[in-house]
């Protein structure tokens, strides 16, 4: 294999993929073409080219640059195999739940519209019900292709020659599971007692009901928070933006790589995404504004992926570029979504003065997402583990007993396999969030709590930007400020180090 060949060849599949669906999602085109894509590139997701960058990185000396590009190379070529192989199926997982109708009593409605008019509807019967009919469906008309799914990715990780998925996600992302694992569940072990103190007065204050009513059904509403919505006033949406950014030196109306796209279409998606199309020279930031905060949260989330891909050093190598640890494009995002829950920005960027209920409401949330992610955590370790001939039956039990008790209340089992993202992501979520909090203490000591308006802020981030994902994120935040990737920042920053 010419390994240079490869790169170039991977950086083309990534750069035609990711502007079909950018085209695709943000309602420009209408068909979504991603098979001639994956036929133009056939020879990047072999078998044959998995084993020969295996062999090649197992040849390198370990921690050399030639090893962890060649790494980032065998986790895209793994990645894109295992997707090759479950393509059909998820073309048909996708298809009839696009086109998958609940049927209520008095009305219907579309599956995956049903989350949104769940966190919308203010009766909390009514939310249970849609809850329930949604499980229902999930189970009878998806139940089997997800199913038909895991089977398939755990039988392509044994003829690759790994004993299991989540060893094979560890070695190709260089992420020691295990250890993780243990640091989450002893956040959730540490953050057990004081979590019902954090989401009570917030379950009470924005659902009217008691912590011990709270049911799954219930959550969507919670984060959802319309009670808030006055304080986000639409026009202040993309200005708030604007200013932030001019803050740190980076006016992005002159940047001509990068496409904010705000307008309404018929065919646009719901989900704000961040397509970099290319790394760093054409980079689209998709939004469909609906109001109220979360269209601040999730713009600020999708403009720290685009700001960091828009930085990356344009001579940096391939893998660099596109690949490597998302944990790193993750908690960029992160560190900008949570000036949402930062009351010096919601004062000087919006005029906020009393943000308590805001902050309490953010941080409740934010705990049940951590707390969740962890517990997901632990059950995909288990899902994904060497053949433990475990029942479906015994595995959703798992999944319910899991998640409900961290989150403390009676979770559903049907989602056991919907609610699994591919390739361990949730371990980019948990690790982003730690990184985030240690960036976000960093950036405040630096340069006060207003770091935002800084322009030196602005150039320690831009030179960060520029490395791309070569680190992982423990070894940035070594280089960073010589700490460990610790949970116990997160404990710290809800307010829960026990005494
Ligand atoms: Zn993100």
């Amino acid at each position: 294999m010419d390994v240079n060949a490869y790169r170039q060849s991977a950086e083309a599949f990534l750069t035609d993929l990711t502007r079909e669906y950018y085209l695709h999602y943000a309602g420009l085109k209408e068909t979504y073409e991603i098979e001639p894509i994956y036929g133009r590139h056939e020879e990047l997701f072999t078998a044959r080219a998995i084993d020969d960058l295996r062999e090649r990185r197992d040849a390198t000396e370990p921690g050399s640059d030639d090893s962890r590009r060649l790494r980032m190379l065998l986790d895209f070529a793994v990645e894109g195999h295992l997707g090759e192989q479950t393509k059909a199926l998820e073309t048909d997982l996708a298809h009839r739940e696009a086109t998958l109708t609940l049927k209520l009593e008095d009305r219907q409605m579309g599956f995956r519209e049903s989350s949104i008019i769940q966190a919308n509807e203010p009766d909390a019967e009514v939310r249970a019900t849609i809850e329930w009919a949604r499980n229902e469906a999930m189970e009878r008309e998806l139940g089997g292709l997800y199913r038909e799914m895991l089977e398939r990715q755990h039988r392509c990780t044994a003829a690759l020659g790994w004993s299991s998925y989540s060893e094979m996600c560890a070695e190709c992302k260089a992420i020691d599971l295990a250890a993780l694992h243990f640091q989450t569940a002893a956040f959730n072990a540490d953050s057990e007692a004081g979590f019902p103190a954090v989401l009570e007065p917030e379950v009470r204050r924005t659902l009217g009901i008691d912590l011990a009513d709270l049911r799954r059904s219930d959550l969507s509403r919670f984060f959802r928070a319309p009670e808030e919505d006055g304080q986000f006033p639409a026009d202040l949406l993309v200005p708030s933006l604007m200013e932030t950014m001019l803050g740190l030196g980076i006016d992005v109306a002159a940047q001509t790589h990068v496409h904010l796209d705000l307008d309404s279409r018929p065919n646009k998606s719901p989900r704000a995404f961040c397509a970099p199309v290319g790394v760093p020279g054409e980079v689209h930031l998709v939004l469909t504004p609906v109001g109220g905060r979360d269209d601040f949260a999730v713009l600020l989330h999708e403009a720290g992926h685009t700001e960091h891909y828009a930085h990356v050093e344009p001579a940096l190598a391939f893998e660099y570029r596109y690949l490597g640890d998302n944990a790193i494009t993750e908690a960029y995002a992160f560190l900008f979504e949570h000036l949402v829950g930062d009351s010096e920005w919601l004062r000087r960027r919006l005029g906020i003065e009393d943000a308590d209920a805001l902050l309490a409401h953010g941080r409740a949330q934010r705990l049940i997402y951590v707390r969740r992610y962890a517990a997901k955590l632990a059950y995909e370790l288990e899902l994904h583990a060497a053949p433990h001939g475990r029942s479906w039956d015994e595995l959703s039990a798992r999944y319910a007993q899991l998640i409900g008790g961290a989150l403390q209340l009676e979770w559903p089992r049907e989602t056991f396999l919907a609610d699994v993202d591919p390739g361990f992501y949730c371990a980019a979520y948990l690790r982003a969030w730690a990184l985030e909090t240690h960036l976000r203490a960093y950036l405040r000591e630096s340069f006060g709590p207003a770091w935002f308006e800084q322009r030196e802020a602005g150039d320690a981030l831009r030179q960060f930007w520029a490395e791309g994902q070569r680190l992982g994120a423990e070894e940035m935040l070594d280089e960073l400020t010589g700490r460990r990737l610790e949970f116990g920042v997160l404990l710290e920053d809800f307010g829960l180090v026990a005494t």
